[in-house]
């Protein structure tokens, strides 16, 4: 049973490219029969606001999607949805995966950080303290230099891609963030696993993330193989009119302006059936876009990482 997640960040308007990405991971999951759970990361406190949550549920009903799982509204998300509820899952997982022995205590500043850095990474500073600091900290895991993974890369319709693509973790990357919250990577595995997760849909902008969490997983032996059998579609991104890479600071591009603007349900389904590389002309409604998705099995491919990667594998052959 295909088990996967709509999981936006409630840091901003939605814009196109989360509907794209909303779109395709429905799609994929109506046409086996799936699973889909709506789970909304607001793990970072300092950056979600309540009008955020707001916009995420209105534009899914705008686009007409439908989730098995999670919460039913932005009431129902803050009594019982929240990141922030299920801190004692992440801190399991952190006390899981300090069983590597491999986790450390950072005192380094940003500023510090930038300084000392050659090539935008960690640059290791701390990474043998293994005292508990005085003063505040995060905690990073160790990550070696030479480990790589390579991810599957989907490709949609006319928007060919090569095969797949290495990718590294930034580093030494946080588990645990100064504030005393969970990073993204460990709070987005988490969830992930506690889900039964078996399909990832996201952007190639998050081949790094992808790769950072089967870093932790390969760290859990039995408990993160589910993550490494996972299927990931790291799908292409579309660009903003200029060729940027569309962003949540977009204003023009949020669905909520496009909508002020005219922009109705059905011109999204044609964008992404476009995207998709099908005929968007007989596209009037989500119905034909999931017949049309479904009548197409090539419009878009999928796959698990090597399994080479494999963090507790390489290991155990070196
Ligand atoms: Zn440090």
């Amino acid at each position: 049973m295909i088990r996967s997640r709509l999981a936006p960040t409630p840091s901003g308007y939605l814009h196109l490219g989360n509907a794209l990405n909303f779109l395709l991971t429905w799609l994929l999951v109506r046409r086996r029969g799936g699973v889909l759970k709506l789970r909304i990361d607001d793990a970072d406190a300092s950056r979600s606001r309540p009008e955020f949550v707001a916009d995420i549920f209105r534009q899914l009903e705008w686009l007409g999607l439908t989730w098995d799982e999670g919460p039913t509204g932005p009431d129902d998300f803050a009594a019982r949805h929240s990141q922030l509820q299920r801190l004692e899952l992440y801190r399991a997982l952190l006390t899981q995966l300090g069983e590597s022995g491999r986790l450390f205590f950072c005192t380094c500043s940003r500023r510090q950080i930038n300084q000392a850095t050659v090539n935008g990474l960690y640059p290791g500073t701390c990474r043998n303290r293994r005292s508990l600091p005085t003063v505040p900290h995060a905690i990073r895991i160790q990550v070696p230099p030479e480990w790589s993974v390579s991810l599957p890369v989907a490709t949609t319709g006319p928007l060919t891609t090569t095969g797949p693509q290495p990718a590294s973790p930034t580093g030494d990357f946080i588990l645990w963030r100064r504030d005393g919250l969970p990073a993204y990577q460990l709070a987005s595995l988490a969830d992930d696993l506690a889900d039964r997760i078996n399909l990832v849909v996201r952007g190639r902008d998050l081949l790094a993330s992808s790769a950072a969490q089967l870093y932790l997983a390969g760290q859990l032996g039995a408990a993160g193989q589910g993550f490494w059998t996972a299927t990931f579609c790291h799908h292409p991104l579309i660009a903003a009119p200029d060729g940027r890479k569309l962003s949540k600071s977009d204003q023009d591009l949020s669905l909520a302006a496009m909508r002020e603007h005219g922009a109705t349900p059905t011109r999204i389904y044609r964008e992404v059936a476009a995207w998709l590389g099908l005929d968007p002309g007989p596209i009037g409604s989500l119905g034909e876009l999931r017949a049309a998705f479904n009548a197409s099995p090539a419009a878009i491919s999928c796959a698990s990482p090597a399994p080479a990667g494999r963090p507790d594998l390489q290991s155990r052959k070196a």
